[in-house]
């Protein structure tokens, strides 16, 4: 379902066959989505954007293929969207989320990819006529960058870690512990693995067992059937011999010589998936 509601403000100045998706911030801490529908539709001459979101929802502004002036020089190769700039944490991640789903929403109905996906600084590099950054100082305020905006956007992970957080996570796997009451996580994982792998319990029938058990299972199971099989051979030859008038004997020690041979230079290796 889409986020994006309708409230049309204006029908821009002109046709627009856009190019690139721009993302704005408003530069208006605490003015929500429907403020600026409110304002703009009493302004519709007024700079302003295709969409703008909120904490709480976004709104379609202006016809997707009419021409609104957002980005300088680059207002015929853009549609845009206003995001609205949130005054506490909680907020700006519901608005960033917010965001990303009305860009992948305009992306997908261009069936474009990010690699059309630029923010208001980047336009302003690429084509100037505009002075502005936005929305990268809104961003950083909170701790957040655009190409973590991209990959959220990109239906990559949101998690956006601090590289203090990214460390504590990474001792708490490497530390060692033996207290089995506090195990981290890489004891925890080793502990859990090693025991289903090398815990050997015989009273476990093999094929139930261990990871471990079952293969040895598994592997005796397959040598002995190649073992049926090259006796089974090995009768067929002596067999095949006789009535031909050769020496059995003869003929099934070298066809068991040249088997042997080739058993103990295969090399069998053996993967374990665990199913659990
Ligand atoms: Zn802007």
């Amino acid at each position: 379902m889409s986020v994006i509601k309708k409230a049309i403000v204006s029908q821009g100045s002109g046709p627009l066959n856009p190019s690139y998706f721009c993302v704005h911030s408003t530069a208006n801490p605490g003015a929500t989505a429907a403020n600026h529908v409110t304002y703009w539709s009493r302004n519709p001459t007024i700079p302003m954007a295709h969409l703008v979101s909120d904490w709480t929802e976004a709104y379609h502004t202006v016809p997707y293929d009419r021409l609104v002036a957002h980005v300088g020089n680059g207002n015929s190769l853009c549609e845009g969207l206003e995001i609205c700039e949130a005054t506490n944490e909680t907020d700006f991640q519901r608005g960033i989320q917010i965001a990303a789903q009305v860009v992948r929403e305009r992306l997908a109905a261009r069936g474009w990819d990010t690699g059309r996906l630029i923010c208001h600084d980047e336009a302003c590099r690429m084509w100037g006529g505009t002075d502005h950054t936005d929305p990268i100082p809104y961003f950083t305020k909170w701790g957040y960058s655009w190409d973590q905006f991209k990959q959220l956007v990109q239906g990559g992970t949101d998690m956006a870690i601090t590289t203090d957080e990214a460390k504590q996570i990474a001792a708490e796997v490497w530390s060692y512990q033996y207290d089995p009451n506090q195990p981290n996580m890489y004891n925890a994982v080793q502990y859990e693995m090693g025991g289903k792998i090398w815990g050997y319990d015989y009273k476990k029938s093999a094929p139930g067992g261990n990871v471990y058990n079952t293969l040895v299972y598994e592997t005796q199971g397959q040598l002995k059937e190649l073992k049926t099989m090259v006796t089974a051979q090995t009768a067929a030859i002596e067999a095949l011999s006789k009535s031909m008038g050769a020496d059995p004997q003869q003929i099934a020690k070298a066809v068991q010589d040249a088997v042997k041979a080739k058993l103990d230079a295969l090399e069998i290796t053996v993967t374990a998936t665990d199913g659990d």
